[in-house]
């Protein structure tokens, strides 16, 4: 769940750490929930839910009409099983772990006031009966692939849990998972108990100058999520010196001048002679692949800032009534609706209508519930088929492995087909 309470919050450290005085700078906006905020904290509360039912505990299963869908059941099992698979795993070696559900961690010591909710935190030991402190965390959004390596995030979670058990546990290995099953991205990062602590001994006077709302303003790509970033300085300098550097300079144009510079073309009297030559451009006219993908990265930068800007603004003027200089809020397209559903039912039957409905097969998810995992496996099993993904253009860093578009021509296909705007 996010830390909604805390100045320097685990989910806001990757900021706080390289730019200490954004945590006071954001105190000044509002922390608006967004749709996917939201769809994310019901994704939680089924995780927690389903690991809850596992351990045996009176639950009660959350609603949600707007954010239920197949593809959060899919996601939340897999957080769900990946959560059991290590409890049953401690079991295996001999112990009976501790497993604390949506644990609240307090890592103040390293940290003024820092606290959060770590989704999981179980407490157990190996096969060779090495102390281990495991924490997971459920990502449910898919925009960004989040990588638990030396996750700062997560390290805070550690500490905190680190803090409130290490007396009483001999842990000695600590394990800190990210399960974001949209990306198909399960990641674990291990750590030594010393060196996660030595690490938070290592952050304790950037959180201090952070708390105090000092230090360095300095601007990177942890700016993404910056509630100060429509109107940061330092990120628009960051995203203007950006666009400087990497971008031709258009005004100069793209042609070289000496293919304008024919011989005679000030003499007037001059016969017309039209320039048949093949135009040479300046170097560089067109940009080749290996050199637009430098860019990339830095692309992704500039064009969060600017829709920043956009929502920032815009939102000012809507909802806040502040004048924008040369812009006016004007009202959008809008579709039909009915407004009252029952009467027009009722009204249309009264009239002789009858074909009201549509009918609708219920969904991959809702026959397995239905029929139950091994049931529906034995009879609809073989209807199954998990067709490819979309394809995407992403990091070297991502964990997935590369398509190979050789071999593969069905997918090349797909990938024209997502541009035609299927
Ligand atoms: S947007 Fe500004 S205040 Fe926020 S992290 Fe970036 S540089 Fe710091």
């Amino acid at each position: 769940m996010p830390d909604v309470h805390a100045l320097l919050s685990a989910s806001s450290s990757k900021q706080w750490l390289n730019c200490p005085p954004s945590a006071r700078l954001q105190e000044r906006f509002p922390n608006e929930a967004s749709v996917y905020a939201e769809e994310g904290t019901f994704a939680h509360s089924v995780c927690e839910y389903k690991v809850k039912k596992y351990l045996h505990e009176r639950v009660k299963r959350p609603q949600s009409e707007e954010y239920y869908s197949e593809e959060l059941e899919q996601s939340t099992d897999a957080y769900y099983e990946f959560v059991v698979s290590i409890i049953e795993e401690m079991k295996r070696n001999g112990c009976e772990p501790l497993v604390l559900v949506e644990e609240r961690v307090d890592y103040s010591h390293i940290a003024p006031s820092g606290f959060g909710t770590a989704d999981m935190v179980i407490i157990g030991h190996d096969g060779d009966g090495k102390g281990i402190l495991h924490i997971c965390d459920y990502k449910n959004g898919k925009g960004v692939y989040v990588d638990a390596d030396h996750n700062s995030q997560m390290m805070l979670y550690a500490i905190g849990a680190l803090h409130a058990y290490g007396y009483i546990y001999p842990i000695e290995i600590v394990r800190m998972s990210i399960i974001q099953p949209r990306l198909d991205n399960i990641s674990t990062c291990e750590m030594t108990a010393a060196d996660l602590t030595a690490w938070g001994e290592s952050i304790r006077e950037t959180a201090k100058l952070a708390y105090e709302g000092k230090g360095e303003q300095k601007a990177g790509d942890w700016c993404r999520f910056c509630r100060a970033k429509p109107v940061c300085r330092a990120c628009r300098e960051e995203a203007l010196s950006l666009c400087r550097e990497e971008f031709l300079d258009l005004d100069a144009g793209a042609f070289s001048e000496d293919t304008r510079a024919s011989p005679g073309k000030d003499d007037m009297n001059a016969p017309y002679q039209p320039d048949t030559s093949v135009p040479v451009f300046r170097q560089p006219g067109l940009i080749p692949v290996s050199e637009l993908a430098e860019i990339l990265p830095t692309l992704n930068r500039i064009s969060s800032w600017i829709e920043s800007v956009f929502a920032y603004l815009s939102s000012e003027a809507i909802n806040h009534g502040v004048p924008v200089p040369g812009y006016k809020v004007v009202e959008g397209r809008s579709k039909r609706i009915f407004t009252d559903t029952k009467a027009v039912v009722d009204t249309a039957i009264r009239n002789g209508y009858t074909d009201l409905y549509k009918q609708q097969l219920i969904t991959l998810t809702e026959f397995e519930k239905m029929m139950g995992k091994k049931k529906f496996s034995e009879l609809l099993g073989e209807y199954v088929a998990k067709p490819p993904g979309k394809l995407a253009l992403v990091p070297d860093s991502d964990p997935r492995p590369p398509v190979d578009l050789a071999n593969t021509p069905d997918l090349e296909f797909a990938v024209l087909a997502g541009q035609d705007g299927e």
